[in-house]
C-alpha cells in the first residue's frame, strides 16, 4: 500500500490562498517519473534479494571447526570465539540489554535525565519564545535555569549593546517584520491574540520584547489600519517570495525595533547544551528507541545491541503507531544510513563472523540476517523472527543452549546475537559468479593545453608518485591488493603499458571515441610496488609528452566508457579518479555545448539548468553500477562546464566531485593534493548492494544518495567510502505496536578492498508510540534537515524551485502547529511555541532555503548550484549540519594554553566586532574574518606582519610562526578539519574590504545577500503560517 504523499490535511488546516498549488508533503514531491526503470543490466540479485534460497540452509552436517569471527583487519581470517570480548557489560544488567524490553520508560534514556540541564531542558519541553501581541507579559517559566533556559525566556535578558547598537560597520538590518507601534507594514497572523472565540481581529501584531528602560504595557495595540489591505497577498506569498521578499517586506523599513536575537532558539546554544550533557561520556546503544548525543557532540560509543549513532540516525527514534498519526504530524520518518562511517582508535571495530560454507543464518522468510532482534524458543532449536515474525528451525550446526532467562549460552560471544553491527564473510552464493578479484583504481588525466600550461598534469604526475605509496590494504598485507592504470587524454585516449618487466612504459592511443575499446589487457593495471619503476618513468614522462600540444578540446564519457571497458575486461570492480578542465566539446558521445541560460532562472524551466543535457551519461553511469565502476571526479574549471552533465556519474556511482574553480597552483593546490590524498586512501567498498528491512507495519519507501535503484528495494552502488550517506524514507503499511517498536536491519553485500565479498549489518530498534507527545520528543532536528535536504534537492530537477520553497515552508508549520495544537499545554495563541527536540528546526529550515540550490537567483553560477546540489545528496548528519550552519569560533579570545575548541558564535553580524578575529568554517570553505581593529599582537602572532594593513590576503594557508596563537590558531583549523570529507580552502578576509561579500554569505542568520530571510523573518513568518492552521 502506497502511502506516496502524506498529503498534509490535519484537521485543524484550511485552504490557503496562495499555497494550494501542492499541499506540502514530504520526501515525495510527486515526481512519478523518477521511479528507477529496469536496464536491463540488474545485478544479480543474489541472496540479498528476496527470492533467493539457496544457501541459507546449512548443507549437511556443520562444518568443521567453530564458527569464526575476529576483528575486521588483522584477525579477518577468524578468532576462537572466546577471544569475543562481547559488548563491555558496563553497568549492564541481563534484562538492559534484551532488545524487547517494552519501552514504559520515557524515551529519554539515561545520561539525558541525569543532567540538571536537561531536565530543565524537559521542564521547558514547551519553550515560549515571545507573546507579543496583546501587551501579556509571558508567564514566568519557573527559576531561571541555566543557559538554555535564560536565552529561551522572555522577556529576556538585557540585549548586548553591540546587537542594538550595531554600530556603522554592521549591514543594514533587514526590513523588518517586526514592527514598534504606530508602525507596521507587515501583515501578521490572524490570531486572536486574547484567546477569545469568535472571528479575529483583521491584523494581530507581533510586538517587540521590551527594550531596556522601556515597559511592555498593555497598549500595544493591533495595528489594523495601515496593513490590512496589503495583507492578504503578501503574507502568503511568503514562500514564493522568498528571495527577495519584496512583497513581504513592503512598507517603508524599521530598523530600530526588532525581535532581540538572544530570545529565539540558538543553535549554538542547542549545541554547548548536548555538549554539557553528554560529551565526553560513554553511550552505550543498549536501549531501543533512546536518542544518541547530537552530532556535534564528541562521545565514545558502546555497541550494546543497536548500531552506533555513526552509523544510522533518525529523524525520530519514536515512530507514531499510525498512519493517521504520522499524516497528522508530518514528520518525515527517516534514518540517514552511512555504512561505512570512520570508527574513532578508540571504540571497537566491527567483528567479522565467518560461518564457512554455511554462510549467514538468516530467516527463511524474509531473509533478514541473524541479529540481537532473533528471538531463541523451544529451548533454543527455533528462533523467531524479529522482522517477520516467522518462526525458524535453528540450523544444527548453530544450536546453542538457553540459559533461565531464555538466551542463548553463547550470547556474549556471537557478534551477531549481541551487536548492533558486525559483518559476515559472504559465501560464492553472494558472488555474482565466482569470488571476485581485488578492485582497480584507473588513473585519468586531461593532457589537453589549459592542464598543461598551468602545471596542473606535472603536479598530478609528481604526487602521485608519493600517494600511491597510500593505496589501502588490509591491515595484515604487506602491500596493497588494489591494482592500479594510467590514461590520458584530450580528444583522444592514452593508454599506457605499465607491466613491471618493461623498459620504458609504452603508450597505445585510441583515436575512436565513439566505441572505446581496450587496446591491451596484459600490463594495463598493475600491482604498484612491482611496477614501481615503470609508473614512475611514466608519470615522469607525461608532462613532457604533451608539453607541446596545442589541443584545446577534450572528450568525456568516452574516458568513463575506457576506464569502464577496462575494469570489465581485467573482471574487477574499481575507481576512476579523473582530473578534467573544460567543457567536453570535441565529437564524441556526451559532447556538450553550453547551455547555461540565466534566464531560466525563477522559472518553472529552471529545473532543466540542474539536468543533464544528453541521456548518455545517465545510461553510462547505469553501465558504470552495473560493473562495479565508480567515478571520482576532480574538476578544474575556468567557465562554465556543466556540472549538472559531468557530475552525474560520479554522482550515480557512489564517486565523489571535487571542484576548484579557476585553479591556480599556488593557491589552490594544497587543497587539491589533500583531497586526492584523502580520497586515495579512504575506506571504501566496492559494487555494493544494500538492503533496508524492517520489522512488519512499516517499510522503506524512498532513498536519497549516491545510489541507483533498478527495482524498490535494493539499493545498488558502484562504491561506497566513510563518508557517503543514504538517507532512507519509512511509511507505514501497518499499525506499529508500542511493544515490538520499530525495527530497522540494513545489510550491505560489498567486495572489499583484497577482493572479499562480505556482508555488513547494521541493526535499530525505534521505538513506537500512540502519543504525539513522544514522537516529538525524540526528534532529532539535524537528522530533519539532512532529509529535507536531499528531498528538496532531488525534486529539484522536477519541480519548480518556488513550489520545494513552499512545501518546506508549509511543512514545517505543520510540524509544529501539530505539536502545538495536540502536545503543549494551553497558553496564548499569540505564543510561538517549539518542541524542545525542534528548537532551531526554523533556524535550519531557513538556512536550507537560503542555500543557493533552492534559492533562484542569476548571480549564483549554475555550475555552483549543480555542485552543491550534488553534495549535500550524499553527506552525512554531520556533514549537513555544519553546511548548513557553519562554526563560526572567536579567536582573538583564544586561550593558547587550552587544547579545547573556543565556544562557537551565532552565524551573524551581530556577533562579529571591530576588534576581533573569527574564523568560519562549513566544510568546504574556511574563512578568517578580520577586524578593522584586531589585536596588533594577535595579528603579529598570526601572520608575523607588525599591523593589519600589511596582512597579505592573498595567501591560503597561514605561515608558520612559532608562536603560541598561531601554534593555537592552526590546531584548532586542523581539527576542523579533521573527519570532513572535504578540504577546506582558506580565505582571510578583512573587515570592510571587498571580498568580505562572500564571508558574509554565511552568516545564515542574517538576511541573505542575494535573498533570503533572516532567521527573525523567517521565524515570524512560519508563526504567521502556525497561526493559520490553528485557527
Ligand atoms: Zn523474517
Amino acid at each position: 500500500m502506497s502511502q506516496q504523499g502524506y498529503v498534509a490535511t490535519p484537521p485543524y488546516s484550511q485552504p490557503q490562498p496562495g499555497i494550494g498549488l501542492s499541499p506540502p508533503h514530504y520526501g515525495h514531491y510527486g515526481d512519478p517519473s523518477h521511479t528507477a526503470s529496469p536496464t536491463g543490466m540488474m545485478k544479480p540479485a543474489g541472496p540479498l534479494g528476496a527470492t533467493a534460497t539457496r544457501g541459507m540452509l546449512p548443507p549437511g552436517p556443520p562444518p568443521p571447526g567453530p564458527h569464526q569471527f575476529g576483528q575486521n583487519g588483522a584477525h579477518a581470517t577468524g578468532h576462537p570465539p572466546q577471544r569475543f570480548p562481547g559488548p563491555p557489560p558496563v553497568n549492564n544488567v541481563a534484562s538492559s540489554h534484551a532488545p524487547y524490553q517494552p519501552s514504559a520508560q520515557s524515551s529519554y534514556p539515561g545520561p539525558i535525565s541525569t543532567s540538571s540541564v536537561t531536565q530543565l531542558g524537559s521542564q521547558l519541553s514547551a519553550m515560549q519564545i515571545n507573546s507579543y501581541g496583546s501587551g501579556m507579559a509571558p508567564p514566568s517559566q519557573g527559576p531561571p535555569g541555566p543557559l538554555s533556559a535564560t536565552s529561551l525566556q522572555t522577556p529576556p535578558r538585557p540585549p548586548q549593546p553591540s546587537i542594538l547598537q550595531p554600530g556603522s560597520q554592521v549591514l543594514p538590518p533587514p526590513p523588518t517584520t517586526l514592527n514598534g507601534p504606530g508602525a507596521s507594514p507587515l501583515p501578521l497572523p490572524m490570531y486572536r491574540p486574547d484567546g477569545l472565540s469568535g472571528p479575529p481581529p483583521p491584523n494581530a501584531q507581533y510586538q517587540p520584547p521590551p527594550l531596556p528602560g522601556q515597559t511592555l504595557g498593555a497598549g500595544y495595540p493591533p495595528q489594523q489600519a495601515n496593513s490590512g489591505p496589503q495583507m492578504a497577498g503578501a503574507q502568503l506569498s511568503y514562500p514564493g517570495g522568498f528571495p527577495g521578499g519584496p512583497a513581504q517586506m513592503a512598507g517603508p523599513p524599521q530598523p530600530q525595533k526588532k525581535l532581540d536575537p538572544d530570545s529565539i532558539p540558538s543553535p549554538i546554544q542547542v549545541i554547548e547544551n548536548d555538549r554539557a550533557s553528554r560529551g565526553g561520556q560513554v553511550y552505550a546503544t543498549n536501549t531501543r528507541g533512546q536518542i544518541p548525543p547530537l552530532v556535534t557532540t564528541d562521545c565514545m560509543i558502546q555497541d550494546q545491541g543497536n548500531a552506533s549513532p555513526r552509523f544510522i540516525r533518525c529523524t525520530t527514534y519514536c515512530f507514531p503507531c499510525t498512519s493517521d498519526m504520522a499524516k497528522q504530524a508530518q514528520i518525515p520518518l527517516a534514518a540517514v544510513i552511512k555504512p561505512f562511517a570512520t570508527i574513532p582508535s578508540n571504540e571497537s571495530p566491527l567483528y567479522l563472523v565467518n560461518h564457512g560454507e554455511s554462510g549467514p543464518v538468516r530467516c527463511n522468510r524474509c531473509k533478514a540476517y541473524m541479529c540481537p532482534f532473533m528471538q531463541f524458543i523451544e529451548g533454543g532449536r527455533r528462533y523467531q523472527c524479529g522482522f517477520c515474525n516467522c518462526v525458524n528451525d535453528v540450523p544444527p550446526f548453530y544450536f546453542q543452549h538457553l540459559d533461565h532467562i531464555g538466551r542463548r549460552l553463547d550470547h556474549y560471544e556471537k557478534p551477531e546475537l549481541s551487536l548492533g553491527s558486525y559483518e559476515y564473510v559472504a559465501t560464492l552464493d553472494y558472488c555474482r559468479s565466482k569470488p571476485p578479484n581485488p578492485p582497480a583504481f584507473i588513473f585519468m588525466i586531461d593532457v589537453s593545453y589549459s592542464n598543461i600550461k598551468n602545471g596542473l598534469v606535472k603536479l598530478i604526475c609528481e604526487e602521485l608518485k608519493t600517494m600511491l605509496e597510500k593505496i589501502p590494504k588490509e591491515e595484515q598485507e604487506e602491500t596493497s591488493a588494489i591494482r592500479v592504470g594510467f590514461i590520458t587524454y584530450n580528444k583522444v585516449l592514452h593508454f599506457f603499458n605499465v607491466k613491471s618487466n618493461l623498459a620504458q612504459p609504452q603508450m597505445m592511443v585510441v583515436t575512436d571515441v565513439g566505441e572505446v575499446f581496450v587496446p591491451l589487457l596484459d600490463g594495463f593495471l598493475v600491482n604498484y610496488q612491482e611496477s614501481q619503476s615503470v609508473i614512475h618513468n611514466l608519470l615522469d614522462q607525461i608532462p613532457d609528452m604533451f608539453a607541446d600540444s596545442n589541443e584545446n578540446e577534450t572528450v568525456f564519457a568516452p574516458v568513463i566508457q575506457a576506464g569502464m571497458e577496462a575494469l570489465k575486461a581485467a573482471d574487477c570492480p574499481g575507481k576512476l579518479f579523473i582530473f578534467h578542465s573544460s567543457l567536453p566539446t570535441a565529437e564524441a558521445p556526451g559532447k556538450l555545448k553550453n547551455r547555461d541560460d540565466k534566464k531560466l532562472v525563477n522559472t518553472d524551466k529552471e529545473k532543466i539548468l540542474f539536468q543533464p543535457q544528453t541521456n548518455v551519461y545517465d545510461s553510462l553511469a547505469k553501465d558504470c553500477v552495473a560493473h562495479g565502476c565508480s567515478v571520482t571526479l576532480f574538476l578544474f574549471p575556468s567557465q562554465y562546464v556543466d556540472v549538472a552533465s559531468l557530475g552525474l556519474v560520479p554522482q550515480l556511482t557512489g564517486g565523489t566531485l571535487y571542484k576548484y574553480n579557476n585553479f591556480q597552483m599556488h593557491l589552490d593546490r594544497q587543497q587539491f593534493l589533500n583531497d586526492l590524498r584523502n580520497d586515495i586512501e579512504k575506506k571504501i567498498g566496492f559494487d555494493a548492494i544494500m538492503r533496508v528491512r524492517t520489522s512488519t507495519g512499516f517499510r522503506a519507501t524512498d532513498f536519497f544518495g549516491g545510489i541507483l535503484m533498478n527495482n524498490t528495494t535494493d539499493v545498488e552502488m558502484a562504491a561506497i567510502d566513510c563518508d557517503k550517506a543514504v538517507t532512507v524514507e519509512f511509511k507505514h503499511d501497518d499499525k506499529l505496536s508500542e511493544d515490538s517498536g520499530a525495527l530497522i536491519q540494513c545489510a550491505v553485500l560489498y567486495t572489499t578492498i583484497s577482493g572479499q565479498r562480505r556482508l555488513r549489518i547494521h541493526n535499530l530498534g525505534l521505538n513506537c508510540s500512540s502519543q504525539l507527545a513522544d514522537l516529538y520528543k525524540s526528534c532529532e532536528t539535524d537528522a530533519l534537515i539532512n532529509f529535507f535536504a536531499k528531498s528538496a534537492f532531488k525534486a529539484v530537477l522536477h519541480q519548480p524551485l518556488k513550489v520545494i520553497r513552499e512545501i518546506l515552508v508549509n511543512q514545517t508549520a505543520h510540524m509544529l502547529a501539530c505539536y502545538r495544537k495536540n502536545c503543549a499545554s494551553p497558553s496564548a495563541a499569540s505564543q510561538l511555541i517549539l518542541p524542545d527536540s525542534m528548537k532551531v528546526l526554523p533556524v535550519y529550515m531557513n538556512c536550507l532555503l537560503k542555500n543557493c540550490v533552492l534559492l533562484s537567483r542569476p548571480e549564483i553560477s549554475t555550475d555552483e548550484r549543480a555542485y552543491q546540489r550534488q553534495l549535500v545528496m550524499t553527506m552525512g548528519v554531520a556533514d549537513s549540519q555544519l553546511f548548513f550552519y557553519p562554526q563560526l569560533l572567536p579567536i582573538h579570545t583564544l586561550d593558547v594554553k587550552s587544547t579545547m575548541l573556543p565556544a562557537a558564535v551565532r552565524c551573524s553580524e551581530s556577533r562579529l566586532s571591530e576588534e576581533g578575529i573569527f574564523l568560519l568554517a562549513n566544510g568546504l570553505h574556511m574563512f578568517l574574518w578580520l577586524g578593522v581593529s584586531s589585536p596588533p599582537e594577535l595579528i603579529q602572532g598570526i601572520f608575523n606582519v607588525p599591523s593589519f594593513a600589511h596582512i597579505n590576503t592573498d595567501m591560503t594557508l597561514l605561515p608558520e610562526v612559532g608562536n603560541p596563537y598561531s601554534q593555537q590558531l592552526r590546531m584548532i583549523m586542523g581539527i576542523i578539519q579533521q573527519k570532513r570529507p572535504y578540504s577546506m580552502k582558506l580565505t582571510i578576509v578583512k573587515q570592510r574590504e571587498q571580498p568580505e561579500m562572500v564571508f558574509r554569505q554565511f552568516l545564515v542568520e542574517d538576511k541573505g545577500l542575494y535573498g533570503g530571510s533572516s532567521y527573525v523573518d523567517f521565524l515570524c513568518c512560519v508563526h504567521k503560517e502556525i497561526c493559520q492552521l490553528l485557527n
